[in-house]
């Protein structure tokens, strides 16, 4: 298959990329968060589709993508008012909520649950193709599975060129992380994954809150996950990774005492220059975590392309963003930290 590329956010591009929906194609989307790889979230066979491009396990549930949250109702059952509190203070945007499904959303999409996961995501060209579709697309991140999470649409092609019907460039992400995703299906509510928006701003609006354990630690095997796609191995170097959590300039001495030739070193903006000899992937200024956050896949990615024997990587502290941004560099690691 020859994958089109759209660039300009025409009209007739637009339309173009509704029909591929419409049809029961494949579709890569601009998001904020990452690039999705989207289907007609309603057609069964394209969303087996979907699977079997990123080479997904059928149990991992995707995310319906809607235009607003008027939405809400058509795909899910009971909505509680703080779904539409939710959807009126974050979306569009990068969280995700959990419901109840109808029977219109077929199980093939929620990998077997009773719930779905909706998301309105802030991105003009993307809001204008489900809007002319008319029906909402199921979008996992554009990647093969096991791989880093796409932030352009160079990523997404790297992995997925001649495997789906067209991508739409809508330019770099601007958050870079995937979305938070809150279960409203629980009281209190859960959060299952952190992502760009801060658990602070959720607990601002629903008050208390709980963090599923599988965002700090390491998930045994027995354990049963709540967000059935935590089970499965999440993107790491093939090279093993430290994560060094504490103060910034203590995470860099004690890598800078550890690092040899050879090795890699994932480090904020201000330390870049300790670490001679090694590979280093600059993080973004130690302040500013949105920067941090639209780097982080891409700092891990860059070493698939590097041959290095270990990895070191500093880490921001748990606030606002720094959950997400720790979050993806422990799962890296395996949750391999060193806490200073
Ligand atoms: P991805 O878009 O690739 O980041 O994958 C979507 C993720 O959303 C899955 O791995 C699940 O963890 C989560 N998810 C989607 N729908 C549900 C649901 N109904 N219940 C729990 N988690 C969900
Ligand atoms: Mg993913």
């Amino acid at each position: 298959m020859k994958t089109i590329c759209f660039r300009e956010p025409t009209n007739e591009n637009i339309a173009a990329a509704a029909k591929i929906i419409r049809k029961g194609g494949l579709l890569g989307i601009p998001t904020e968060t990452v690039y999705g790889l989207g289907a007609n979230a309603l057609n069964e066979q394209a969303v087996y589709n979907i699977f079997a491009a990123k080479g997904r396990p059928q149990d991992n549930p995707l995310i319906i993508h809607v235009p607003d949250a008027s939405w809400l109702s058509r795909y899910c059952e009971n909505v509680p008012g703080c779904a539409y509190q939710l959807a009126e203070e974050f979306w569009p945007g990068p969280l995700t909520i959990i419901l109840p499904r109808k029977d219109i959303v077929p199980l093939r999409t929620t990998g077997g649950l009773p719930s779905v996961g909706v998301r309105c995501p802030d991105h003009p060209i993307t809001l204008a193709i489900i809007r002319e579709a008319d029906v909402p697309i199921a979008a996992p991140s554009g990647n093969t599975s096991g791989r880093p999470s796409p932030t352009s649409a160079g990523d997404m092609l790297e992995d997925m060129d001649g495997k789906i019907d067209a991508i739409f460039d809508g330019g770099p992400c601007r958050v870079g992380v995937e979305s938070s995703i809150i279960d409203l299906t629980c009281q209190p509510p859960r959060l299952l994954r952190a992502g760009g928006l801060p658990l602070e701003e959720l607990t601002r609006v629903l008050g208390e809150v709980i963090v599923d354990k599988c965002i700090t630690q390491q998930m045994s095997a027995a354990e049963k996950p709540k967000a059935p796609g935590m089970k499965y191995r999440h993107y790491a170097p093939k090279a093993p990774v430290t994560v060094v959590t504490g103060a910034s300039e203590e995470s860099a001495r004690y890598i800078a005492a550890q690092a040899k030739p050879g090795m890699g070193v994932i480090c904020f903006h201000e330390y870049t220059a300790q670490f001679p000899g090694c590979t280093v992937h600059d993080l973004g200024p130690q302040n500013d975590k949105a920067e941090q956050a639209r780097r982080v896949f891409d700092a891990m990615r860059e070493f698939d392309h590097e041959s290095v024997t270990q990895i070191f990587a500093q880490c921001p502290d748990p606030e606002g963003l720094g959950l997400a941004i720790g979050n993806r560099l422990k799962k890296a690691a395996g949750f391999h930290v060193v806490e200073l």
